[in-house]
């Protein structure tokens, strides 16, 4: 889409520090990190949220957890993380293009606020 902020982003248009990409997804920093990793992994294909995927989609959601696995393993995080999908606007989303956020690196409470 063309004025969606992480179809920019991955074409380029706004700059990012992109950390990992494949054909599927690709994974940026944070730009307002809550942890020493918060890293986020985006499709490439847009999707607005988890609420709008479809059966389609089931694929490419899973490999964006198991992209969130994978930085998790290679950043030593792996005695504690979240992948989290912020979903709808009461939930925090603020950008309308499914992402699911690796969190990791401290001490994660729960509930989450
Ligand atoms: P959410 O609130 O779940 O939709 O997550 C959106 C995330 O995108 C937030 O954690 C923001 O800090 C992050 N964000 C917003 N703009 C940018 C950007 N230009 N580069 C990297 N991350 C961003
Ligand atoms: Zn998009």
């Amino acid at each position: 889409m063309s004025d969606c902020l992480f179809c920019r982003i991955m074409r380029g248009e706004v700059p990012s520090k992109k950390i990992y990409e494949d054909e599927h997804t690709f994974a940026i920093e944070d730009i307002n990190p809550q942890g020493p990793t918060h890293v986020l992994v985006i499709p490439k294909k847009h999707i607005a949220g988890l609420k709008e995927a479809t059966a389609e989609d089931t694929e490419l959601i899973g490999r964006c957890h198991l992209t969130a696995a994978r930085i998790a393993k290679e950043r030593s995080i792996e005695d504690g993380y979240r992948t989290v999908l912020n979903v709808g606007p009461r939930a925090g989303q603020s950008v309308f293009h499914l992402h699911v956020h690796l969190i990791g690196g401290r001490t994660l409470h729960w509930p989450p606020g």
